[in-house]
């Protein structure tokens, strides 16, 4: 290849690589920090609602007795400042102060039962008592819904996802912890219109 024509190439090659740096870097601006047991506080609006109506004012992260909620920082991008539970680190114990406190109704008055801020899903080849390791039933025990939203079956957990309020509690005393993280039961977001 001539000289002129392989420089010609290494530009474009170039520019299309930074472009796509912006892309990427744009996209992780915006993306919603929501993932597996990465959950909004109870009564939480709609995620692509969220960030328009919360103020940042942090009043939930105050009211929390038991600390579960953090602000997001600006590596978050437009969800800096507002507020998310890493359920495994600590759950939500229900008890309804944030909702209470929120200037802007982004955390709406909601019921213990009714909250949907996730749906509890167990791995069944990770779960001491699905894959025959040990007789481990704590996320029944614990759940504060238990025989509603967890239930026992011939000695086996399997989650009601109608009556789950995505507490995480199950997740949080889950003794299984896997490399990357996760439980043998995990808290999957609320799908569109499931949230409350
Ligand atoms: S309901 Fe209570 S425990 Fe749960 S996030 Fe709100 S203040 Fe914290
Ligand atoms: S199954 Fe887990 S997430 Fe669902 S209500 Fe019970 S403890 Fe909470
Ligand atoms: S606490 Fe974890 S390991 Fe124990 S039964 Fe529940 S999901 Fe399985």
């Amino acid at each position: 290849m001539r000289r002129r024509s392989f420089c010609k190439l290494l530009g474009s090659l170039a520019a299309g690589s930074l472009v796509h740096g912006v892309t990427e870097t744009h996209a992780a601006l915006f993306r919603s920090p929501v993932t597996t047991n990465r959950l909004r506080p109870p009564g939480a609006v709609a995620e692509e609602d969220f960030v328009g109506r919360c103020i940042r004012c942090g009043r939930c992260v105050e009211s929390c007795p038991y600390r579960c909620i953090t602000m997001l920082d600006i590596r978050q991008g437009v969800h800096a400042g507002t507020p998310l539970i890493a359920v495994e680190q600590i759950p939500c114990y229900l008890c309804m102060k944030c909702v209470k406190v929120c200037p802007t109704g982004t955390l709406r008055p909601v019921a213990q039962e009714d909250t949907r801020m996730g749906t509890a899903v167990i791995n069944t080849f990770t779960c001491a008592a699905w894959a025959g390791v040990a007789l481990c039933r704590t996320c029944y025990d614990v759940c504060p819904f238990k025989g509603r939203a967890i239930a026992l079956h011939e000695l086996l957990p399997k989650v009601v996802p109608e009556a789950c309020t995505g507490c995480g509690l199950c997740t949080h005393a889950c003794p299984v912890t896997m490399d990357n993280g996760l439980k043998a039961i995990n808290i999957e977001p609320p799908t569109e219109g499931s949230r409350s």
